[in-house]
């Protein structure tokens, strides 16, 4: 079968690799779709400690059952899934008390084993969640950027009926905006990519701006940062009212810094959380997918064949795109 293969940092090719064969447990997945996410740059560049090599990267795959494992009973060939890939350890104090995303130890498909930029793959029975006969596959491959981001409103606790800022209008940053106004919440969205800003302003977000200064309200009760730039998340924290709280949800540069006034923290009982990936939340973001998927049409800009995966990381390091799917 044809597969992405990455073997030393920044060095990858496609070309064939054997075909694995389910275990006890395990299903064989016909990959339909992978979308590209920020974090496989920094798996591509060598940047994922969780990686070993050669590793076939993807984590937002899902396809149809191709073949079926031993002791799997409730899947059958021919049905329609997309994949859960968060694996973790099961044994440690953070898996023990239901955090199992923050686990020392974890490393699912396509970091520590095979994803989906691949013809086929093997995955658990337990990681996959079927999905209604109707759902296209374009919405329903953003279970899991949609299920990092359910973790993150979980970890924001309420801001239903609140008003919230979302900086940053790539795929987390809008679907935590489509999220956040499904459950009453009035949305401004911070972008500064004019294609960015456009695909914002077609979901029907009425205000739709290219920097914190320009926002009519200086007092937020919600900020959601999906950049990760310091810049961005100290004009967020400064917007933030009495008693508002910030989500830190855009994967930040290692070591980086922000300045921020902590008598404010204090005096004005700011809550600042940060979330990470998915945690209980895959099966809740099908289901969401169901209910609001013809929103997320316009987040799945692209769609390239797998042989032409150069091209779909030409798009994603642009900017000039949203969600880029590869079809293996
Ligand atoms: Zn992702
Ligand atoms: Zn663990």
């Amino acid at each position: 079968m044809r597969a992405l293969q990455l073997n030393a940092p920044d060095q990858w090719t496609i070309g064939e690799v054997p075909e694995p064969r389910p275990a006890p447990g395990e299903v064989l997945i016909d990959v339909v779709g992978c979308g590209v996410c920020g974090t496989d740059l920094h798996t591509l560049a060598g940047g994922n400690p969780l990686v070993r090599l050669p590793a076939i990267p993807g984590h937002e795959f899902g396809g149809t059952v191709a073949a079926v494992g031993a002791r799997v009973d409730w899947l059958n060939v021919g049905e329609r899934v997309v994949v859960d890939p968060s694996i973790s350890c099961d044994h440690c104090a953070r898996c023990f008390e239901g955090r199992p995303n923050l686990c020392p130890d974890k490393g699912g498909y396509g970091s520590r084993y095979p994803g989906g930029f691949a013809q086929k793959t093997a995955v658990r029975a337990t990681s996959c969640v079927k999905i209604p006969d109707e759902m296209p596959w374009e919405v329903a491959l953003l279970a899991e950027p949609l299920s990092c981001v359910l973790h993150g409103i979980d970890r924001l606790g309420t801001a239903t009926g609140e008003d919230a800022v979302v900086l940053g209008a790539g795929p987390i940053g809008l679907l935590t905006a489509l999220v956040l106004r499904h459950v009453g919440t009035e949305v401004a969205v911070v972008e500064r990519s004019d294609v960015r800003r456009a695909v914002a302003d077609k979901l029907g977000f009425d205000t739709v701006v290219s920097s914190v200064g320009e926002l009519a309200r200086p007092d937020t009760a919600v900020v959601v940062d999906a950049t990760g730039v310091p810049a961005a998340i100290e004009d967020g924290f400064n917007t933030l009212r009495r008693g508002g709280s910030m989500l830190l949800m855009g994967v930040a540069k290692q070591g980086s810094r922000v300045s921020l006034d902590p008598h404010r923290i204090n005096w004005h009982e700011l809550t600042i959380v940060g979330s990470t990936a998915v945690n209980s939340t895959f099966g809740r973001a099908v289901d969401l997918l169901a209910r609001m998927g013809d929103q997320t049409e316009p987040l799945v800009t692209h769609s390239v064949p797998l042989e032409e995966f150069g091209q779909a990381l030409d798009l994603v390091r642009s900017q000039g795109a949203l969600k880029v799917l590869v079809r293996p």
